[in-house]
């Protein structure tokens, strides 16, 4: 689960971590109040979406008035912020977060989150935070500081003030970092977080360390533990469609392509992508309706895939072991009859009852095309998809 940016910082405060004075708001009659109250001078207007990448999107605004302020509250709210780690959508700003302008000295960053590899908590921090870290780590790996902590260990003041000097912080500089990074590493392992940043880490002129950013992901498996975490969701930052899929436990994914997938077993649903990729076509999502599903559960499948106005045309590809074929083929006919045919449908059943699965597909009422073979499916529903 994702959080936003102010919603990080308030678990920042919570555990002694220093961020800048800011005002959350809703709407633009609020901006004069919450300036007046950050004092004068420079403010930052920044989008409280889920998504990283503002700034580049212009959804982190430098303003140096309260008119200006008030402007770039009015162009945002209300708006969707597109960034580079968005969809061609983009995410609702709903929420501007209004921060007292800082002086900015260097731009840090830090990061904690679970290496599969060394199967440690591994630390990331850099000289070179700020909007282009991706670029750092692709271009210049060796400018990230790396350091797995022992998971049968503790980290030490040790470990940190080893990482603080190789930042070439020092003094002060270097005691807040201790604390900021002993904090992070707390709220990582007491609330079940799988990635934690700041980026930036900001000093100031005043030798002060503060947290410019916030960003927290937080494992979904854990979450039934903690209660002040799950209150934290904001369902407007999410996928509807994939929201109401998770109710019918389908593991549903809406992509930009064209040729919607119904598939059982989530490497069967890649394979079939790829295949749809490999002669001409594109996925418009990736849908794994589950081992033991029910003839209901498909229907809502189906119902989901139809509803997404990019899709051309439907391929259903279902390896029948512990499901049954035949209660598959229902499941697409009610789905049909409940919310009508209006896109071609290409359906590979293989496996259990493959075969009364097709029959009842060829005796319905429906022009439902059937496939054996899987290349041949594909190939045909990115013809008739086109
Ligand atoms: P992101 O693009 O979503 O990661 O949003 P950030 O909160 O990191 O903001 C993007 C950039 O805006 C930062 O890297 C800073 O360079 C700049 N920025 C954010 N807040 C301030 C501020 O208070 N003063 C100044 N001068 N720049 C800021
Ligand atoms: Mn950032």
């Amino acid at each position: 689960m994702h959080i936003h940016e102010y919603q990080a910082k308030s678990l920042f405060r919570k555990f002694n971590i220093q961020t800048p004075e800011a005002v959350l708001i809703d709407s633009v009659s609020q901006a004069g109040d919450a300036c007046a109250s950050l004092g004068d001078g420079v403010w930052v207007v920044k989008a409280q979406v889920h998504a990283g990448g503002r700034g580049k999107g212009g959804g982190v605004i430098l303003c140096r008035s309260i008119e200006a302020v008030e402007n770039a509250c009015t162009a945002l709210l209300g708006s969707n912020l597109v960034t580079p780690q968005t969809d061609t959508k983009g995410l609702p700003i709903n929420q501007l977060l209004i921060e007292g302008g800082q002086n900015i000295e260097r731009e840090l960053y830090l990061g904690l989150l679970v290496d599969r590899q060394t199967q440690k908590i591994t630390i990331l921090a850099s000289t070179e935070g700020g909007m282009d870290i991706e670029k750092v780590a692709a271009e210049t790996p060796d400018k990230i500081i790396k350091f797995g902590v022992d998971p049968l260990g503790v980290l030490t003041e040790n470990n940190c003030a080893s990482i603080a000097s190789k930042l070439g912080l020092k003094g002060n500089l270097a005691t807040q970092f201790n604390t900021t990074l002993l904090a992070l590493y707390e709220i990582f392992t007491t609330k079940d977080v799988s990635l934690i940043e700041i980026n930036p880490l900001i000093t100031t002129p005043e030798n002060q360390l503060l947290a410019l950013d916030g960003k927290i992901d937080f494992d979904d498996n854990a979450l039934y533990r903690h209660e002040d975490i799950i209150e934290l969701r904001d369902v407007s930052q999410e996928d509807e469609k994939e929201n109401e899929a998770s109710e019918y436990q389908l593991n549903y994914i809406s992509l930009d392509g064209t040729i919607g997938c119904m598939v059982n077993g989530a490497g069967l649903a890649m394979a079939t992508m790829d295949l749809i990729e490999h002669h001409g076509g594109s996925p418009a999502n990736f849908l794994d309706v589950g081992g033991g599903t029910t003839a209901e559960r498909v229907a809502k499948a189906f119902e989901l895939i139809q509803s997404e106005d990019n899709v051309k045309g439907v391929l259903v590809n279902i390896f029948g072991g512990i499901v049954r074929c035949d209660l598959i083929a229902e499941g697409i006919l009610q789905a049909i009859e409940k919310v009508g045919l209006t896109l071609p449908i290409m359906v590979r059943l293989e496996g259990t009852n493959a075969k009364q699965g097709l029959a009842l597909l060829d005796q319905s009422e429906f022009d439902i095309a059937t496939e054996a073979d899987l290349t041949q499916a594909a190939i045909k529903i990115v013809e008739l998809s086109a």
